[in-house]
């Protein structure tokens, strides 16, 4: 029998379960592109509950114990002598989500002899030394397609709020019990005529620019993996070569690549730097693609008019992170994937990889990241590792 780990975050500080504001969730069937949402046999929750957190479980807990395996539940991972690493060398199978990320680092990986499943409950996988990971003979999946439509709703979101200087404005009335229109408005614009970029034109950036389009913006992107020509035409796409021809070009730019070594620090100063004067970026990708200081740096000198994301490194950040306290942001914890919404995808995802897993099936290509002692799937159209 099998044990495994999940790292997920806290439970909500008024308790578990939480007063849910709706009754029920939309049904999805499929993704745009014809892939199927999760297929597990059967789940043991009602789509909609709270499941990210540890009371939540990931619904996993029945189906789990009734095979007989131990499921070990914590959000304590980052302590010295952690649940984590008291729990991990006897694992068989480490949970982890990108929100509250269990580091799988090379230390950790060498410290568990028995690991071989890493599932990422959502997408984005680079919490898994991913090096260590094939070294160890490990599966890493994620479940593709999950979240992604939950980030791009929010990466437009994030878009909107900074063009319209909306966080500012909601002081105003709010927290400073004022009506200052002046000062609200003297940094907002319309979206409407500006150049919109996507850095990553996979699954959310393709959703990101889908939504962009009818707002009468010039769309751009860059993608290693250029989009076919009809999709290119439809939404009237100017494809760039590489991040600093797009950098370039736009007013506001959407980072949606997974952070692997091409991608780790790549707006650094320099990068930013050759930005227009008052761009703004989004960032609900990975912290570490940005440099976190040149960010500070270039609101505080205006190169950059906003930043807005929702990814941080690490995480959960420090209480004197500069991104807590820096200008003109529309910063939120790692929340865009953990829609109710989503929660409901990815743990039927997670359980759908349990079942394949223990039935000795073969997972979906589209959920591998590494297999087979390389990249694999997923993993091997959008990542690299290094050496
Ligand atoms: P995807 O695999 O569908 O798309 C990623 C795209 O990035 C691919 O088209 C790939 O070719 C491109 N890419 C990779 N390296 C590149 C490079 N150096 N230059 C240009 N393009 C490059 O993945 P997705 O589902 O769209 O997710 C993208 C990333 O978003 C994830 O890896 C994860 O890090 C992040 N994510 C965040 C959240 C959240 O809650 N904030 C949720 C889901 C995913």
């Amino acid at each position: 029998m099998a044990k495994i780990l999940a790292v997920l975050y806290p439970d909500p500080v008024g308790g578990y379960p939480p007063d849910y504001a709706r009754d029920e969730i939309p049904a999805i069937a499929g993704y745009p592109g014809g892939q199927t949402t999760p297929t597990p046999h059967t789940i043991d929750f009602t789509p909609g509950q709270l499941l990210g957190c540890v009371s939540g479980e990931l619904g996993l807990r029945r189906f789990l114990e009734d095979r007989g395996d131990t499921y070990v539940v914590t959000s304590d991972k980052e302590a010295p002598d952690s649940t984590l690493d008291r729990e991990l060398p006897d694992a068989d199978v480490v949970i982890s989500q990108p929100f509250w990320p269990a580091y799988l680092t090379p230390e950790r990986i060498a410290s568990a002899p028995r690991l071989r499943l890493a599932i990422t409950a959502g997408i984005g996988s680079d919490h898994v030394d991913l090096p260590s990971a094939i070294a160890h003979g490990m599966t890493v999946a994620e479940v593709t397609y999950s979240n992604s439509i939950s980030v791009s709703e929010h990466a437009v979101m994030q878009i909107l709020t900074l063009v319209h200087n909306y966080m500012p404005a909601h002081d105003w009335v709010t927290a400073k019990k004022g009506w200052n229109i002046a000062d609200s408005v003297s940094r907002a614009y319309d979206l409407e005529g500006m150049d919109v970029g996507v850095l990553g034109s996979g699954r959310i950036g393709q959703a990101v620019l889908r939504r962009l389009a009818p707002f009468d913006v010039t769309l751009h992107y860059s993608d290693m993996h250029r989009l076919p020509k009809e999709v290119e035409e439809e939404l009237r796409l100017t494809w760039h070569p590489d991040a600093r021809s797009l950098a370039s070009s736009v007013d506001v730019l959407s980072i949606h690549t997974p952070l692997h070594p091409q991608t780790q620090n790549l707006f650094d100063e320099d990068l930013i730097g050759s930005m227009k004067r008052g761009s703004y970026i989004v960032n609900t990708a990975r912290a570490l693609i940005v440099d976190r200081d040149a960010v500070v740096r270039a609101l505080n000198s205006g190169q950059l008019a906003g930043y807005a994301g929702d990814v941080w490194y690490p995480q959960p950040p420090p209480p004197d992170h500069p991104w807590r306290t820096m200008p003109y942001e529309a910063m939120t914890p790692h929340v865009s994937g953990s829609t109710l919404s989503a929660q409901a995808r990815y743990a039927a995802g997670t359980r759908e990889i349990l079942e394949c897993w223990f039935d000795g099936r073969p997972i979906r290509p589209e959920y591998l990241i590494v297999d087979g002692g390389g990249l694999a799937g997923t993993g091997a159209r959008s990542y690299t590792v290094a050496g």
